[in-house]
Order: C-alpha cells, then sequence, then structure tokens
C-alpha cells in the first residue's frame, strides 16, 4: 500500500448505506438480539455484503436456501424482495416471515403486477441473474422479459401493450438509452422511472469526483452490482478506479503518485467498513 503521495482525500456524502438496506439490516439486527432460542435465518444473503453477513451469522443469523427450510423458526425476506410464487412456498412450509424488502422496491413491484394483469408485456432492464431481478420476474406472471443491454431491444419480438421499469439500481445513462430505443420500436410504451433516487445521487456524485479527483476508492461486496456498475461509471469516465471490499485489499492496490483521491462506496456497504478503510488510508499517510 502506498499512500505518501495523497494530498487530498474526499468521500462522498452518499457512500454507504441506502434507506431499503439500513432498514432490513436495522430489523435483522432486532430479531437477532430479541429472537431468544428460535430459529432465524434470511432468504439468500439478506444485502450484498460479505462483512454484514458474516455479523449476522455472529448473532445466530443465517442465510439459506428455499430447500433447507424445515418450516420451524422465522425467515426474513431480503431487501431486493422475492417473487409471489417464492412468498406463497414460504407459507406453505408455516414458517414465520418477515419481510424487510425495501418499500421502494415493493413500489416496482405493484406497477409490475398492475400493468401484467392489464395485459401489459413488462420488460424489466436490469441485470439477468440478480436477485432483485428475479424476483421483479415473477411479479410478471410469465409476461416478462429482462433487457441486459441495448441490443437486445432490436431482438424483442413485435407487442401491443409494453410497460417498461428498470432495476433500482440501474445506471440512469445506461437506462435513458435503452428506453429510447425501445420508444422508438414501440412508441406507445409506458415507461417508468424506478431508478431509486439513491442510486441517482450516488451515480452523479462519482461522475462529479472523477472530474475533480486523480483517482477513485469504490468499497463494497464483490458481487453487490450497485457497487460495480459505481466501480464501472467511475472507468467510464478515465480516471484509475479501484474497487475494493475490506481493509486489506488496500494492501493489493498502488496509488502512489495520485494526490487527490475520492472514496465512495455501494449501498450495501456498512459505514464501519468505510471508516475502518479510510482510517487505514489517513494512517498510512503520516
Ligand atoms: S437502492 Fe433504493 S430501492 Fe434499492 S434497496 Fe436501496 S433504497 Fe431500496
Amino acid at each position: 500500500m502506498e499512500f505518501a503521495t495523497v494530498m487530498e482525500i474526499k468521500l462522498a456524502k452518499m457512500a454507504g448505506f441506502c434507506m431499503g438496506v439500513r432498514r432490513a439490516v436495522d430489523m435483522a439486527l432486532y430479531i437477532a438480539k430479541h429472537k431468544g432460542d428460535e430459529e432465524v435465518y434470511t432468504y439468500g444473503p439478506l444485502i450484498h455484503n460479505p462483512q454484514t453477513i458474516e455479523l449476522l451469522k455472529e448473532r445466530g443469523i443465517r442465510p439459506v436456501e428455499e430447500i433447507e427450510l424445515t418450516g420451524r423458526g422465522t425467515i426474513i425476506i431480503r431487501a431486493h424482495g422475492i417473487s409471489p410464487s417464492e412468498t406463497q412456498r414460504l407459507r406453505e412450509k408455516g414458517i414465520r416471515i418477515i419481510d424487510a424488502t425495501c418499500p421502494k422496491v415493493v413500489h416496482v413491484q405493484s406497477i409490475i403486477r398492475r400493468h401484467a394483469t392489464e395485459n401489459y408485456s413488462i420488460l424489466i432492464i436490469g441485470d439477468r441473474d440478480h436477485p432483485e431481478v428475479e424476483g421483479l420476474m415473477g411479479h410478471t406472471f410469465g409476461q416478462g422479459i429482462i433487457i441486459g443491454g441495448l441490443d437486445e431491444v432490436d431482438r424483442l419480438p413485435d407487442m401491443e401493450k409494453v410497460c417498461v421499469v428498470a432495476q433500482t439500481t440501474q445506471s440512469k445513462d445506461e437506462y435513458a438509452k435503452i428506453s429510447e430505443r425501445i420508444r422508438q420500436r414501440f412508441p406507445g410504451a409506458l415507461i417508468f422511472d424506478t431508478i431509486c433516487d439513491s442510486t441517482e445521487k450516488r451515480q452523479s456524485e462519482i461522475k462529479k469526483m472523477a472530474g475533480e479527483m486523480d483517482a477513485v476508492i469504490i468499497i463494497g461486496g464483490r458481487n453487490s452490482a450497485n457497487t460495480r456498475r459505481l466501480a464501472k461509471i467511475s472507468e467510464s469516465c478515465g480516471i484509475p478506479t479501484f474497487h475494493i471490499e475490506r481493509v486489506d485489499d488496500l494492501k493489493k492496490i498502488d496509488v502512489s503518485g495520485f494526490g487527490k483521491i475520492g472514496i465512495s462506496a455501494g449501498a450495501s456497504t456498512p459505514n464501519w467498513v468505510i471508516r475502518q478503510i479510510v482510517t487505514a488510508i489517513v494512517r498510512s499517510e503520516d
């Protein structure tokens, strides 16, 4: 780790937990405190951050796959939400369900359900394998198509009624490009801006930071799509960008020669991880 040349460090205002992630983690920690001997699980990882998952495990809450559930105990639904059929299967098992789905994701699910029942084809712009998108697909009642890139719009079949939504952490610029192409192909398409405002602000801030700083460090889980997207946006601004997950990763990066370093973090990165990394950088300058 070489930080001797660093003259200025700027931490993004929007670095770290968004409202939905904070709410889900707070709910899980509250349950951990009061659960007694009860078995408590999360439906897959609660959020995409390994340190938070480790912390929850230490407090007796572990992520499980549906198949492992016996019907005893409590399960917490992740911030990204799940499909109605998954909820139904959990109900049938008889396990107690605590729903920590972010209210903004619930809003997108309800737009999808409303239009699917009115026979719209639903186009979801997002990452095909992301749990939020998989959950959203379940709300389309089989009328959904995931669009992962601009070229996929040209391969769509002809459709009469089209409703378009975005994964809440989708890149704003990418969504604008893809929805414009959809509008050209389907002029009557209903296009909903479902990108979360915290995502928008985080992305605008990183673009501004990329214009002011010499290099950018993005902190967050490698499995976190929104963290990876932030790093990609910073790279696309032509600035050297380092995506790290934990304080030890600082040893692997070389920022010697950069005077001004900007730091931001994904929506699922806890503040204590950000603090640890910023403190390590500041100490290494001395
Ligand atoms: S990014 Fe926005 S929509 Fe997604 S979990 Fe966070 S607050 Fe909710």
